[in-house]
């Protein structure tokens, strides 16, 4: 079975064929991220204008590299939520004109739920039920895949998701935007015991993350260091930091794997990409005996492909949405 996915919740227009849900025969990505970096971040309303002028040219290639037409394709999946309305829309639009168009089934797909099965792709011996660390620009969740498409949040942010930090601290020592792979190869330079940031614990919630008041200690640290007059080394920070975010990340993420019991552990979203958290965490999962999986970096970040993936198997589960599907910019993770 061959599903046509396509991904424009924030700042990526994807488009991609995924065959059997694990497959992927084409992965086409057009980033905004140098329009929105003269910026610091993205702009809304820039992205859904680029979404609409790169959209079409987007499913196009994906076809062709994936050597089929629209007479190929059996399914349509999309992104229908959480993100930004405007920028959603034009995925959603797109998507049910081509499904109606070809009399084909729409998969409204949730954005992490793509992220979670990213992890399929590369690994076909996972399968549900296993834990999973969502790291993105907007979430930090602590998941249990029960089955496909049946998700537990065991844990959440309270504040700032990963992503969003290192993206704020990134800005702070003048990394600009995106700021996660710059503080990543910053973080190699540098030392990280040399600055002792916060961690945050949650009392009994040992699921739960807070990174606001670590974000606010970095930049209590350099305009500290400003106003003394005293230079700060940016690698120190960026590796201090680091530091403070995978410890909290493995720590909890373990806590958790040893609470639940299952032999599997993945990783997932943007910040999955990141070299410390992957290499900690598969050490921790070494050290307890778990399975590790992550999905190459290309799958971490924003993509379609994932979606295609999360599409087949809500397609499997009997998910079909109507013509009247609609962009959910606060989708909860499980809901349909
Ligand atoms: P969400 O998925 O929560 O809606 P999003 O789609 O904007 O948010 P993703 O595309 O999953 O987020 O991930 C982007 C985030 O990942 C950014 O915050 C970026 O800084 C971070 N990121 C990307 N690569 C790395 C890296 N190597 N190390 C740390 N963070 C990274
Ligand atoms: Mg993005
Ligand atoms: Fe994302």
């Amino acid at each position: 079975m061959n599903i046509l996915a396509i991904e424009s919740s924030c700042d990526e227009t994807a488009a991609a064929v995924v065959h059997n849900g694990r497959e992927v025969c084409s992965n086409i990505i057009s980033s905004q991220i140098d329009l929105h970096k003269l910026y610091g971040g993205v702009v809304p309303e820039i992205a859904s204008r680029k979404h609409i002028e790169k959209i079409n040219q987007v499913i196009e290639e994906a076809l062709k590299e994936a050597e089929v037409t629209l007479e190929d394709i059996d399914a349509v999946a999309v992104t229908y939520g959480p993100g930004l309305v405007g920028a959603l829309l034009v995925g959603v639009a797109e998507a049910k004109a081509i499904a109606y168009a070809r009399h084909l089934p729409l998969i409204g797909v949730h954005h992490i739920e793509g992220h979670i099965s990213a992890n399929y792709i590369e690994h076909p011996d996972l399968e549900p039920p296993f834990l999973c660390l969502v790291v993105s620009g907007g979430h930090t969740h602590l998941v249990c895949v029960r089955d496909y498409g049946t998700y537990e949040i065991l844990g959440r942010t309270r504040d700032d998701a990963a992503g969003e930090a290192y993206d704020k601290v990134a800005r702070a020592i003048g990394l600009g935007y995106p700021g996660g792979p710059k503080i990543d190869r910053l973080a190699k330079e540098g030392d990280p015991d040399a600055i002792p940031f916060p961690r945050a614990h949650i009392a009994d919630a040992p699921f739960d993350f807070s990174f606001s008041g670590l974000k606010s200690a970095v930049l209590n640290y350099i305009n500290g260091c400003q106003m003394k007059g005293e230079t700060f080394r940016p690698a120190d920070v960026a590796a201090s930091f680091q530091k403070a975010v995978v410890d909290v990340l493995v720590e909890h993420s373990m806590k958790a794997a040893e609470e639940y019991g299952m032999g599997r552990f993945a990783i997932a979203g943007g910040v999955a990409s990141n070299s410390a958290l992957r290499e900690s965490m598969k050490k921790a999962c070494e050290e307890r005996n778990l399975k590790f999986y992550h999905p190459s970096p290309i799958f971490c970040t924003d993509n379609a492909a994932m979606i295609g993936a999360a599409g087949y198997y809500e397609y499997l589960a009997g998910t079909r949405h109507g013509w009247d599907l609609n962009a959910v910019p606060n989708l909860k993770l499980g809901e349909r």
